[in-house]
């Protein structure tokens, strides 16, 4: 598939406006965008670091996938995504590899980007995304 960079690694929190002061106040990065994904029952904020991004999600649902996943492990890395081309015919060559594909078509994603997730048990353990901006 050869990414052609980690577009960007989606951070698991507790409060959205807490964590956004970390970023701000103590790394210097500015949050240019906050976005609901009703979709995945998340909050985003995301702040640029090069070409990849910081993206927090933060739960509105206790049962959605965030809220679960903060209840079981806490606040912390979710997600590693990276940038493809081609997104279809990527998950198809993954799956044929033997991958297990969490989606087996693209969604839509925060900021309009099509994307779909490899299970961490295929993956050694990383969550991964695939993701393809289709507007470029
Ligand atoms: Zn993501």
């Amino acid at each position: 598939m050869k990414p052609t960079h980690i577009e960007h690694i989606g951070i698991a929190v507790k409060d959205l406006q807490d964590s956004i002061k970390y970023y701000e106040e103590v790394l210097g990065l500015e949050c240019y965008a906050i976005e609901e994904v009703k979709d995945q029952k998340v909050k985003t904020a995301f702040f640029k670091v090069g070409d990849t991004k910081i993206e927090l999600l933060e739960s509105t649902d206790p049962e959605g996938p965030i809220g679960k996943y903060i209840e079981k492990k806490g606040e912390g890395v979710h997600h590693i995504a990276f940038a493809v081309k081609g997104i279809e015919k990527v998950l198809e060559e993954a799956e044929n590899k033997g991958m297990r594909l969490i989606d087996k078509q693209p969604r839509k994603g925060a900021e309009g980007l099509d994307i779909a997730f490899l299970h961490p048990k295929s993956t050694h353990g990383v969550l991964t995304e695939l993701c393809e901006n289709k507007n470029e």
